[in-house]
């Protein structure tokens, strides 16, 4: 098979970093090399920063709707090749086409909120602010800022942020996860071809050297990272002292309440979508459910595992499942799957019961493929090693509650707070949840209660290090400042 080499994206030209390592990028259904990753240094991602900031002062003064107008360009390129973007994603990520089809629709989502910065970003103005002054207030962009991407969305997580970059006059560096770079190195091609102009957008391939080189350098202005909370906690504090901005979304374990009145039907194939798309790698995969009272429990533990026996694995590419809406893939890397290996042995030593074993699957003809079966635990205790930690994969955990108060109790408990659902018919209940849970994203009766992109999107707690969310809205405050001005002309 012919690898490609990738390249970094650099002031408008495509570069073969100097002096680099290359890291194989693997197909996770097969473990076929389907690429090569540079592994760029801090002066590598240094030119990167320089590019940016070359390209500042002449993309912030270029008017708001014609940076619009080149964003909606990209968004006709990105749909034209929407189909190939979402096979790239298939490949490199593991997920399934209708999977990796949503995310190409949400980064689109995303893209055309941008694009509605004229309005977004204007500013305020106060006539007679005091006698004869007028007070007005600019929002401005404040120079260059770059992103560090985890590999489970390669292309929606960039699109949270960038989008809103660009379109509010900042310049953007993004560093994509080092294990599924191919789908945000086909992007940067569609925007060379939008012809934004050079250096506006830059991407630099590595591992956490080119993260960390982003961090340090003094010209940029903001990061947004996505990954684990424990990579997050280090560059929160890297970004406190180096004085940027951040925002850093991380780990989650994001619970599901059963209560005794749920429709039982819909609940179980909604849970069993939350669960297992992505093989359990959204950041708002549910992973520990709670059943209300011991009826609720018995028939969600029972129902639950009969149905997580049905869930198909197979290659998300292989052409007779590619239609198919349910399918779990593989999970990332072999790392991954021994890690998750090693807690279902965790679950099985502190005493939780292993209703259904997913670990010795094989899928027909990817045998070398990094593959695992849904696995449900019953008699699962708050605070096991198995619900404190994000396991990323697709392990479920039942936990049993006396009553709603103890199962928000379970998830407030929680070091994590990215999201969690309910599922009832009842208002008291669903009101309940939502005024009591401490958690950024919450669902009723929707297991994965993630926000479209108008809306902010983030957690709480050490689910999120930052005061501002991605997508929409809220995200304009983090691309800009407010310059506000007091003015006054005397009398001629
Ligand atoms: P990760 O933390 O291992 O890596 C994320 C990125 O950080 C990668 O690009 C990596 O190269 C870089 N990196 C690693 N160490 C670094 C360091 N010391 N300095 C600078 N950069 C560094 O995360 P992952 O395994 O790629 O992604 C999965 C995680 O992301 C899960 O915990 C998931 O919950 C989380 N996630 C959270 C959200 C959210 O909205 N909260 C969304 C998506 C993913």
């Amino acid at each position: 098979m012919n690898v490609s080499e990738l390249k970094n994206y650099v002031g408008g030209k495509w570069i073969s970093p100097e002096n680099y390592g290359l890291l194989d990028v693997e197909q996770p259904s097969t473990a076929d090399v389907i690429g090569r990753v540079p592994l760029s240094t801090a002066e590598e991602t240094d030119r990167a920063v320089n590019a940016a900031r070359e390209a500042f002062r002449e993309w912030s003064a270029v008017p708001v709707s014609r940076r619009c107008e080149l964003l909606w360009q990209l968004t006709n390129r990105i749909r034209e090749n929407s189909r190939e973007l979402a096979r790239l994603i298939s490949r490199e990520n593991g997920k399934s086409l209708p999977d990796a089809e949503a995310e190409v629709k949400r980064s689109l989502e995303n893209a055309e909120v941008a694009c509605g910065m004229p309005v977004l970003q204007q500013g305020d103005k106060m006539p007679g602010a005091s006698l004869d002054i007028d007070g007005e207030v600019l929002r401005v962009p404040l120079g260059i800022f770059g992103m560090i991407a985890p590999f489970n969305f390669p292309l929606m997580v960039p699109f949270w942020f960038f989008p809103y970059a660009l379109a509010t006059g900042n310049t953007y560096v993004v560093k994509p996860s080092e294990q599924v770079p191919l789908s945000m190195t086909r992007v940067a091609e569609l925007i060379d071809e939008t012809g934004f102009p050079p250096g506006v957008f830059n991407l630099v391939h590595g591992d956490r050297r080119a993260g960390e080189a982003l961090i340090q350098n003094p010209d940029i202005a903001g990061i947004s990272f996505v990954g684990t909370s424990n990579v997050g906690r280090i560059i929160a504090r890297s970004c406190t002292e180096t004085g940027k901005r951040l925002q850093a979304f991380g780990s989650a374990k994001n619970h599901l309440v059963a209560m005794p009145d749920a429709k039982m039907d819909d609940m179980i194939r909604n849970m069993i979508t939350s669960c297992y798309g992505c093989a359990g790698q959204r950041c708002m995969a549910s992973s520990a459910i709670v059943a209300v009272g011991d009826a609720a429990y018995s028939e969600v533990c029972r129902r639950f595992v009969a149905a997580s026996r049905e869930v198909r694995v197979a290659d998300p590419l292989d052409p007779q499942v590619a239609g198919e809406s349910m399918v779990m893939g593989p999970v990332i890397s072999d790392k991954a799957r021994n890690f998750i290996l090693e807690m279902i042995q965790t679950g099985i030593e502190e005493g939780a019961t292993l209703a259904l074993d997913g670990r010795n699957l094989t899928v027909p003809g990817c045998e070398r493929g990094y593959f695992l079966g849904p696995t449900v635990f019953t008699d699962v205790k708050p605070g096991m090693k198995i619900h404190q930690t994000e396991i990323f994969g697709p392990v479920v955990i039942i936990l049993k509650a006396d009553s709603l108060g103890e199962a928000i109790r379970i998830i407030n408990g929680h070091e994590y707070g990215n999201g969690a659902s309910i599922y009832t018919q009842n208002g008291y209940y669903a009101r309940r949840f939502k005024m009591e849970t401490n958690v950024g994203m919450i669902g009723i009766n929707i297991g994965i209660p993630a926000p479209v992109a108008p809306l902010p999107f983030g957690g709480m707690r050490a689910s999120l290090m930052a005061d501002t969310k991605a997508q929409g809205k809220a995200i304009i405050n983090f691309f800009t400042d407010l310059k506000v001005i007091s003015e006054r002309y005397w009398q001629e």
